[in-house]
């Protein structure tokens, strides 16, 4: 069996805030040296909420790169060397583990068909209107009014932004006192927070409409809405954004060697047992809204599985290899590379090994799942 291999505690996180913010809390707070790398500047992540008793956080344990973008990932787990491009240079920097938190992209989808107007607004922007400060009176002329958030209406909206706009929906009740009816298809209130939201909504007297077809006109005054039950009219039609994979996802799963979903979004590994987080390489893991739908708790919380699972790997200090392993008889390989594509943990590299060069399995990546042996042409590889 393979001797465990002492790393540094040194993650490397990669996205905007506030996904990878959430995650920099988390570890620092558990004691690892992080580098931050974002495209765009980036708010400092708070303060962890807690100190932390065992080893307390060093102010120096947090890094944060701005206006960097990934050109290369080398390595493996324990041993990352990743490159950056940015406004400041080149910037190269290595890591025991990287985590993956570039969240997702926001857009109004064109099924909406009505223009934005003074009637019909988005949820960001009425949130604007309500935190305006009141001496403006930007607020005022919503006041008493009716309002109709609507969800669902070029597919189903996402959990993240319908979540926003029912938060949006309580505020404008107690604060501008409209009347409010939630129009949705599919409203799935499956979370703690959801069903206490939704449970509020209606005690303040916020009205839930489901439909399945709708009409809808605008007016001189407003928005006719006709559906299944009736007809009415709202002073403000209020739409969510909808959210989407970012379009550089393929691209830096490509450079990371790791796995996108059919719904392009960063997939998280699937082997033996689901693992929430994992990627299909070790050492590697996602958090946040690049892969996964949820509103800000959700987020958070992944924020903080993410940082689980990065201590689980790392907190002993060592990496142990698995105990069934992939090892290549290296005079057998004819470098068909065979066992390098079809390795699904990026665990095989062609190196100049032994004096030959030859396909190497590195150890503490392999996860022994054998299909490097089952796909040799010339059984060059065994499970030891
Ligand atoms: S599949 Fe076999 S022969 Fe081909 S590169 Fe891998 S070890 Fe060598
Ligand atoms: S057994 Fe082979 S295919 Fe499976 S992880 Fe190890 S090197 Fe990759």
């Amino acid at each position: 069996m393979s001797q465990p291999v002492p790393i540094e505690k040194k993650v490397l996180i990669l996205g905007d805030a506030p996904d990878a913010g959430y995650v920099a809390d988390e570890l620092v707070r558990l004691g690892y040296q992080v580098a931050w790398v974002c495209a765009e500047s980036a708010p400092r992540p708070a303060a962890p909420a807690e100190p932390a008793l065992a080893e307390p956080a060093l102010p120096q344990a947090l890094a944060v790169y701005e206006g960097y973008t990934l050109t290369s990932l080398a390595g493996h787990v324990g041993g990352f060397v990743a490159r950056f491009a940015g406004d400041g240079g080149s910037l190269e920097l290595g890591a025991a583990a990287l985590v993956v938190a570039t969240g997702n992209e926001r857009y109004l989808p064109q099924e909406y068909g009505l223009p934005l107007s003074s009637h019909v607004l988005t949820v960001a922007q009425v949130q604007r209107q309500l935190d305006a400060p009141r001496v403006t009176g930007a607020a005022r002329p919503y006041r008493n009014q009716r309002m109709v958030i609507l969800l669902d209406l070029a597919g189903e909206t996402s959990k993240e932004t319908a979540t926003e706009a029912l938060e949006l929906a309580l505020c404008i009740r107690q604060q501008w006192h409209a009347e409010v009816d939630v129009f949705y298809r599919n409203l799935k209130v499956d979370t703690y927070n959801l069903e206490r939201l939704t449970r509020q909504m209606r005690d303040d007297g916020i009205v839930f409409c489901r439909y399945d077809a709708l009409q809808m006109a605008q007016q001189e005054e407003g928005v006719a809405l006709a559906y299944e039950e009736g007809e009415l009219r709202a002073d403000l039609l209020i739409l969510p954004e909808q959210v989407r994979p970012r379009s550089d996802t393929p691209e830096l799963a490509a450079l990371l060697n790791v796995h996108v979903g059919e719904d392009g979004y960063f997939q998280d590994v699937n082997i033996r047992q689901y693992r929430p987080g994992l990627s299909n390489r070790r050492g590697i893991f996602f958090a946040g809204r690049c892969h996964l739908d949820g509103g800000p708790a959700e987020v958070r919380a992944d924020a903080a599985h993410a940082a689980a699972n990065v201590d689980a790997l790392l907190g002993a200090g060592y990496l142990q290899p698995e105990e069934i392993i992939a090892h290549v008889d290296s005079a057998k390989c004819v470098r068909c590379l065979t066992c390098v594509r079809s390795c699904p943990h990026a665990a095989v590299e062609i190196a100049d090994h032994e004096n030959a060069v030859a396909a190497r399995v590195v150890d503490l990546a392999c996860r022994g799942c054998g299909a490097c042996v089952a796909n040799c042409p010339v059984r060059a590889i065994e499970l030891v």
